[in-house]
This record gives structure tokens, sequence and C-alpha cells, in this order.
């Protein structure tokens, strides 16, 4: 067989060419793949341990300290954030977005009510 890299002939049982160190092509396809079988796992893996989306936490945080429209901005923006990125935390975006609405509900009726 002739060598990826450098297209010299190297024998076929030869795991690397000796003319340019690269690995032969029986074994560029098997770590090609090893690639394609292991990738989709790890990507599935890194969705679903992916990192917590700030805005979502955010939107929690800023609905419970009583920033209702805070928590309504960034829960509606963490929801779009989790959609599409796979992200975690649509939960905490959902939350703020619900406790920004009814603590800014309790905002407009004690607001009115004065
Ligand atoms: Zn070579």
């Amino acid at each position: 067989m002739y060598c990826k890299n450098c297209g010299k002939e190297i024998k076929d049982d030869a795991k690397y060419c000796p003319y340019c160190g690269t690995e032969s092509s029986h074994n560029m396809s098997d770590v090609i793949n090893g690639e394609v079988v292991k990738n989709p796992n790890d990507v599935k893996k890194s969705n679903k341990s992916g990192s917590y989306d700030g805005i979502s936490i955010a939107a929690f945080v800023c609905a419970l300290c009583g920033i209702g429209i805070l928590g309504i901005i960034f829960g509606a923006i963490g929801i779009n954030n989790t959609k599409d990125n796979a992200k975690k935390g649509q939960g905490f975006a959902i939350a703020g977005l619900i406790i920004g609405i009814c603590v800014t509900a309790v905002e407009v009726i004690k607001f009115w009510i004065w």
C-alpha cells in the first residue's frame, strides 16, 4: 500500500510510514472508525453534562430577588438558549420566567392598590 501522507510505498502491515512517520492507512481508518463510533456518544454526553446556561440561572436568581422584569427577560432568553444549545438550566429559565411574572404581577397590583 502507499502512505497517505507522503505517497511512498510501505509494507501492508506497517503501523507507521518509515519515511514520514504517519500512521498507515489501515490504522488511520481504524482511528477514523473509532472516532465515528465514539464521537456521537461524546457529543451526547457533553450535551447531557453540559454547563448550565448562566442567563437561565440569572433569571431564577433575579426573580427570587424580586426583580421580576429581569426574571422575565432572562427567562425568555434562557429558554431559547437551552433549546438551541442543549444546555442545562431550562428549568431555572422557566422558573425564573414564572416567578418573574408573579413578582411583576404583585408589583403591578401593589401599584394599583397604593
Ligand atoms: Zn509517509
